[in-house]
Parts: C-alpha cells; structure tokens; sequence
C-alpha cells in the first residue's frame, strides 16, 4: 500500500514502469524543515530544489507548503512559472548561464539569481544594464569542505566547476568585483558542499567558514551579508541500514551555529536559505515495474528482468546507487532467493538492483523499488527509445496523474525528415503524419 493505495492495483490501472509519488511524505518533509527551523532559526527560508522532481504539479504541492523554488535552467523556471510560482519565489541557479536565460530570469522577476562565476555576473550586469534594472544575485562560493554520506574532506572540492574558491583569495576577488558593478546587487552568499550528506559537523563547519568570509568580505570591501544559503545535501534512507540525520538535528545545529558565527563576526544574523532536493521528494517516490524475465545462470546468479531501468533511472548506472525493493504482489510469502534486478536497457551496465532477496520470482510479478522520488523523473531519458514513466500522485487512497505516460508517437514527434531523404528514399510520406 502506498499513499492508502494497492500498489498492484495501481500498477494495472496505469500501466508499468510507474512513478508513484506519496503526496503525505512530501508535505511531511516540507513541513518538517519549515517548523525545525522555525524553532532553532525563525529567519529561515526553505527552498524546494526543483531538479530533484521538476513537475507543474510537485511545484505547486511543496509551494503549497510555503517553499520557494530553486530552478537550474530556463526550462525548470519555465515550469516553475507554469505552476503559477510567483518569480518573487524563484531562486535561479546553474553555472553555465545563457544570455537568453538570464532575460528570462529578468522577464519573470526571480528573487534571486546565483551567480556561479566572474562571466555569470559580468553577463548579468550587462544584461540587467540594458534593460534598465538590477538584479539581486547571490554569490556561490565553495568554502573547501566536501562530505558526502560519511566521508566529509575540510580541503576538498576546490577542482570543481561549481562556486568560486574561498581559499586561493578567488571569491574576495568577485565579491569586490560584484560591489563595483552597477546593475548588480550582491545580497548574499552561497555554498552546497555535497549530497547525501549524514552528519551535521560539514553542515556546521560551512556556517563558520562561510560567516569568516563574510567578515573578511566586509573589512575589505564593504559588503554586508544579507542573506546565506548552505544549499541541499542532507541524506536520507535508501536501505535499512542507512542512519541519516533527521531535519530537527540539521536545524537545531545549524540554528544556534549561525547565531552564534554572526556574534562572534559582530554581524546582524543573515537570513538563512536551505534548499533541500532529495529529503523533500527522495522516499515519497516508489518506481513499480513488472518482471518480462527470470534467467538463472546456474552456479552465478539469477537475473530479473523488468520493464524499466536505466532510462527511468540512471541513478545505479551514474553513481552505483544502492536501492531496496520488494515484490508487491507476494508482501506476505517468505523470503527465497537471492536475485539481482536488470533493467531493459541494451547495456550491461543497466542493474536496477544487485543482489537482493526477495520471495520466489515470477514472470509478472510487480517489483516495487523505494526513493525514486528524488533524480530519476527528473533525470529520465529515451534512451532505446522507451517512452518516460507516467507518475501518480496517491493520498488517502486516491491516485491521480501528474505526468502522463509518453507514447511511442511523442519519440517521433521532434523527428524531422529533410525532404530530399524522402525522395532520395522514394517514400511519399514518413512517420505519423503519414
Ligand atoms: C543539487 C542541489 C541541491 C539539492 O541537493 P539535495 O542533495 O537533493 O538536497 C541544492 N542546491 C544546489 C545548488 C544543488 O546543486
């Protein structure tokens, strides 16, 4: 049961590979980080980073819950827009910029854009110059400290094509850069410092490091910090043994650490800014698929293979992700054997799952796979020409569409045939139009 609905019956009613998205969890996870944070830091603004899930519906649902959006590109503010997000909510990132986004950003009147370089704020002032406004940007920095699950490196990540570097003296340089141009106003800074981050000490360290470069940035060029957003990366549980830290840890570290950096830096408190991704939408999300295949390779293994994979998601393929699953139609018959879960993909390398025990496999069954809510819609492809999953949205037993399946048409629909081909092929007409 998901969302107070049979994921079997869901899986015939809509179809397989499917998204399935548990709109409690969501609302849950908003809420939570709007109320921890109010309790340790009430100058808190929690901003839904969009590419996580990027969909009209899942803006509207964590915009419901008072977020702001994160969007990463013309197309994530597009849709963000197309929900009705007000662009005083939008908040717009990306290192790589382009002219036509940036007016985009202008059009819509963001609250906030991130600039990521030198070349970013240049290309916005003159931008914001032509058209006769400022822009209010944030500047990403990368404080040198890089965690990710439990392996946290305080002199890290400065080989990255993210943020401009505290330490070698680059970000000094463009927040004095950015305080003489005259179609920006730089309100504040910004650090992401990883993903899937369990412990809190990262989360702190970047408070500190952060708020000693904002002091630095105040005596030597005068710029006030307004505003510090310390990004997304919190982790959550994709297998029983995962322990990530919950929201109310995050917040009551976080809280009092920043509180007591402004002091110490006899600074007013900055307002802070997370933008959670993954905690937000990760384990609301269950991918159901039915199994075309069981092929046991005697003495090796046995392979199950499913009507979906890496196209839905590449997640296992890109960063060896570990997820759990079960079968949805046999929950109650005893575990047996151990399986490993192949998707449909014409590539070795497209796994869902190694090695997992699960009751008897059959060809049928439905395998329901845990936190893909987080970077599998959004991260989808065609790849082999397989049409993106649908996605339902379920609560209090109801389950309505968010995304509608593609249709093998929708592959085609973009094609276009040059003309002399069709003659040269003798062909009068081509494709669905024919
Ligand atoms: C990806 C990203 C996030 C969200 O990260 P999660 O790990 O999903 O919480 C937030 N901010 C920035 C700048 C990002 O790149």
């Amino acid at each position: 049961m998901i969302g107070g609905c049979d994921a079997v019956a869901l899986a015939q009613r809509f179809g397989t590979p499917l998204y399935v998205v548990d709109e409690a969890r969501i609302r849950r996870a908003c809420r939570e980080y709007v109320q921890s944070f109010a309790q340790y830091y009430p100058k808190t603004r929690i901003i839904y980073a969009g590419k996580a899930f990027m969909n009209t519906a899942i803006v509207l649902l964590v915009m419901d819950e008072g977020l702001s959006i994160d969007v990463c590109s013309g197309g994530e503010l597009h849709t963000a827009l197309a929900a009705g997000c007000p662009g005083d909510e939008i908040f717009f990132h990306g290192n790589s910029k382009t002219p036509s986004e940036v007016e985009l950003g202008l059009d819509a009147g963001v609250h906030r854009f991130v600039a990521d370089s030198l070349d970013e704020l240049r290309l916005i002032d003159a931008i914001a110059r032509s058209r006769g406004q400022v822009a209010n940007v944030m500047l990403r920095v990368t404080p040198g400290i890089e965690a990710h699950t439990h392996d946290y490196i305080r002199t890290g990540q400065i080989d990255s094509k993210f943020g401009i570097v505290i330490p070698n003296g680059d970000a000094m340089r463009a927040v004095a850069f950015a305080q003489n141009l005259s179609n920006v106003r730089l309100t504040g800074l910004h650090c992401h410092i990883g993903s899937q981050v369990f412990d809190v000490e990262p989360f702190v360290d970047a408070v500190s490091i952060m708020m000693d470069f904002a002091r630095e940035a105040r005596d030597q060029t005068g710029f006030v910090i307004e505003e510090l957003n310390l990004g997304g990366g919190l982790g959550i549980a994709y297998n029983p043994s995962d322990e990530p830290i919950s929201v109310q840890e995050l917040a009551a570290a976080v809280g009092p650490a920043l509180k007591g950096a402004a002091i110490r830096c006899g600074m007013p408190q900055p307002v802070l800014m997370l933008e959670p991704g993954r905690s937000i939408v990760g384990d609301a999300g269950t991918t159901l698929y039915t199994v075309n295949v069981v092929k046991h390779i005697e003495g090796v293994r046995t392979y199950v293979a499913v009507d979906g994979g890496m196209a839905d998601n590449p997640r296992v393929a890109l960063y060896q992700a570990r997820y759990d699953a079960v079968l949805a139609n046999k929950m109650n018959e005893p575990l047996g054997e151990t399986v490993s879960i192949a998707g449909n993909c014409c590539e070795s390398g497209d796994m869902l799952i190694w090695d997992i025990t699960l009751p008897r496999v059959d060809v049928g069954d439905i395998v329901a796979v845990f936190c893909t809510g987080a970077y599998n819609f959004s991260m989808a492809s065609n790849y082999n020409r397989h049409p993106r999953p649908a996605a339902v949205l379920v609560a209090n037993g109801q389950a309505e569409l968010i995304a509608k399946r593609e249709t093998y048409a929708d592959m085609c629909r973009l094609d276009v045939v040059p003309p002399r081909l069709l003659r040269a092929c003798g062909h009068v007409a081509v494709g669905d139009n024919a």
